[in-house]
């Protein structure tokens, strides 16, 4: 039950967009070092993945992961204005502009960048939607606003208060990039047309050889999630 103070009080629709950043952030892996609700200042203190420097790099090395992953960060970032009940504003916005900034800087065009996001909000509120999640959210909201400024530590006791394993995931599909701009896509899209089309003796060893290419890359991939995952 939320108490009525917290209903009424001028700050519980800014502790409820910064306890919606910090449970979809810790929904999804991000980490969170601390959250402030008080009349100075509201922020949540997040760590992504990556950062809009190192999407590039990470990128080029397997782009449907990275776009997932980017997916996600636009979620987090886009909840706290979802859950106010607002348009995106202030350092969200300037946020998502970065994020636009470096998914492009990755090979993307605006319509790219909009799917992506498209897909991400809708990802996003069928999250939300769930009553339990929003009850999470104004039960969060209402500690915060109480205790003004939690640690990592406090957010920690805070979450098991609320019992979060029972709390629905957030679910972000793979945007898969466009084949044109991404050779690592196109490749994938050849080796599916070889096997339609190499289908005669003297191809097989064509295709072999390819096939034993494309292996080695997914297992290149396999290991970059695996590395990825041991580092979260
Ligand atoms: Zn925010």
């Amino acid at each position: 039950m939320i108490e009525t103070y917290a209903m009424s009080h001028p700050l519980f629709p800014l502790a409820k967009h910064e306890a919606a950043h910090a449970l979809h952030g810790f929904l999804v892996g991000h980490t969170i070092h601390g959250i402030c609700v008080t009349r100075k200042s509201a922020h949540t203190e997040i760590t992504y993945p990556m950062s809009a420097e190192s999407l590039t790099s990470l990128f080029a090395s397997n782009p449907r992961l990275w776009s997932c992953e980017l997916a996600r960060v636009l979620g987090t970032v886009m909840v706290g204005a979802l859950a106010e009940g607002v348009a995106l504003y202030g350092q969200d916005a300037e946020s998502l502009d970065g994020w636009q900034r470096a998914y492009r800087r990755c090979g993307a065009d605006v319509a790219d960048w909009l799917k992506l996001k498209a897909a991400s909000f809708a990802a996003l509120t069928s999250w939300y939607r769930h009553s339990s999640v929003s009850a999470a959210v104004m039960t969060l909201g209402e500690r915060l606003l109480r205790e003004g400024e939690v640690s990592e530590y406090g957010f920690q006791s805070l979450l098991s208060a609320l019992v979060v394993q029972h709390l629905p995931e957030p679910n972000y599909p793979v945007i898969p990039p466009s084949s044109t701009r991404w050779p690592h896509t196109s490749g994938a899209a050849a080796v599916r047309r070889s096997v339609a089309v190499h289908n005669t003796m003297s191809d097989i060893g064509e295709y072999e050889e390819r096939a034993r290419f494309f292996a080695t890359l997914n297992a290149e991939q396999e290991r970059n999630i695996q590395r990825y995952r041991a580092a979260r």
